[in-house]
């Protein structure tokens, strides 16, 4: 039985779809104005995961996630660049995709695009206008708040508190300073759309409350985003979507936790960021989304190098097992040698760990535990039979693989591959030696002359990692 934390209840609770076919997904994907950083790759890979576990766990899952193609921050990049907003989008939406895919990350159903969706969204703020929830100032149109009954219910605020915040806000044109904008009039120089209030383009929030309809309909079953977004964002989406239809907007709320730097939230807004792709050029994608589950998701993570290099050093344990079992994969060996193994108990400690709120660093521990057991059955045992190694296969396949995405049965290495990594770890045993013999030099000669080959060295508590190329 799976449970989660919904931040509209406060609670964990049982997760059960409204359809019992199909569970329906929206996470807030990127607004497209630069790359991503790896802060924003925290909270793609973790719905990545809770979408790839209710698939494990049986499920059809429809999962949607929105590119914000219209925004004051890419109207001001294009200025900048004195380029149109539109090839601004386009660069930033394909190297968006190039990111996800290296992140491996599984493609959404859809990606619906703000820009393609402005009848719906004109259509949702007509209901809003005529329901009175919302009105219109001179072409901008505000939704009324104090209108929502509802309104603070996800975050937690109340409208007292809220006003004392918003007079900060104060906006000649609004009813009042807690209402905002659904429709904002054209400014000179920006795209526009036209509309019954006149051209303009679409607030944030009003995007997501009319995609998520349009493509998973009036109600759906999980809305994700960062932390950041539950207010104003989410707020607002409720308010707006549930206004618009009278029915309630989500069933379960799930917010990923910030990734921070030197204990501060990763930002593109503060500088402190490192792109995605950045990232990636010194570690692989399977040791970024190790050091993502390794962290309970709602939590904060610290970003650092030794992290990262210990989650690389890590799955290298599960590599040379890959590697085996590849071996052994192609030998076929029939005999009678068919260890006993409980993989059973292994699948339902793993399954355990996930329906606990998603505890994937207990899902990754059960799987290194696993990789402990299995290797001391293939060193006690010679000329194993083939099936035990195709039911391992199984039991990492499902569950590393295909839930998690932290190891790669493709990935083969082949005999020339085999010798270079033996070398190489060769090498930095020699170097771990120099250095325990304070012969500073010769460690540094090693790291040094190892990166002039393109190959470089990442020492963490658990040891000293390498990458090879770019
Ligand atoms: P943005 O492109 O800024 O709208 O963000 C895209 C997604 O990344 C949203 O779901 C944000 O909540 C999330 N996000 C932004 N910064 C961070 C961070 N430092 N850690 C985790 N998630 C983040
Ligand atoms: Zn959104």
């Amino acid at each position: 039985m799976l449970k989660l934390y919904n931040t509209l209840t406060k609670k964990v609770e049982e997760f059960i779809p409204i359809d019992p076919n199909e569970v329906r997904i929206y996470m807030c994907g990127p607004t497209v104005y630069d790359y991503f950083h790896i802060g924003n790759a925290r909270s793609f890979v973790m719905a990545d995961m809770v979408r790839r576990y209710l698939e494990y766990k049986g499920y059809n899952v429809k999962f949607v996630m929105n590119i914000t193609d219209v925004d004051d921050k890419i109207i001001k990049k294009a200025n900048e660049e004195r380029r149109s907003t539109n090839d601004v989008t386009t660069d930033y939406i394909n190297a968006f995709f190039e990111d996800i895919t290296k992140l491996k990350i599984k493609k959404a159903n859809v990606y619906p695009k703000a820009t393609e969706h402005m009848n719906e969204i004109i259509d949702i703020i007509k209901k809003l206008e005529d329901k009175s929830f919302a009105y219109n100032k001179d072409g901008n149109v505000f939704y009324d708040v104090k209108h929502f009954n509802g309104y603070g219910k996800l975050s937690g605020k109340n409208i007292e508190e809220l006003e004392v915040g918003a007079r900060i806000d104060v906006n000649e044109e609004k009813n009042d300073p807690l209402d905002f904008a659904l429709w904002k009039k054209a400014k000179e120089g920006e795209p526009y759309w036209e509309s019954p209030w006149g051209k303009g383009r679409p607030g944030w929030h009003i995007e997501c409350s009319a995609m998520s309809c349009k493509h998973l309909g009036e109600t759906f079953d999980i809305h994700a985003g960062g932390n950041d977004l539950i207010f104003p964002h989410h707020e607002n989406e409720i308010a707006q979507s549930e206004a618009a239809t009278g029915k309630p907007f989500v069933k379960y709320w799930l917010h990923f936790g910030f990734l921070n730097i030197n204990e501060e939230k990763m930002s593109k807004s503060l500088g402190n960021f490192f792109t995605a792709r950045d990232v990636l050029k010194r570690y692989s994608a399977e040791a970024i989304r190790m050091f993502f589950a390794q962290a309970y998701y709602r939590g904060p993570l610290n970003f650092t190098d030794d992290l990262l290099a210990a989650a690389e050093k890590g799955l290298e344990k599960i590599t040379n097992l890959v590697d085996k079992i590849n071996d052994e994969l192609k030998k076929n060996i029939s005999s009678d040698v068919k260890p006993e193994f409980d993989f059973k108990s292994f699948y339902q400690r793993f399954e355990e760990a996930m329906d606990e709120d998603l505890n994937t660093s207990q899902a990754v521990a059960v799987i290194f535990d696993f990789v402990k057991e299995v290797n001391r059955v293939i060193a006690s045992s010679e000329n194993i039979d083939v099936n035990f190694y195709n039911d391992v296969k199984t039991f990492l396949t499902k569950t590393a693989d295909n839930v998690l995405d932290i190891v790669d049965f493709n990935k083969t290495r082949t005999g020339d591959d085999k010798l270079v990594n033996d070398l190489i770890e060769l090498l930095i045993t020699l170097r771990t030696e120099a250095k325990k013999n304070k012969n500073y030099q010769l460690s540094d000669t090693i790291r040094d002359r190892l990166k002039e080959l393109g190959i470089v060295l990442q020492d963490s508590k658990e040891g000293t990692s390498y990458k090879i190329g770019k």
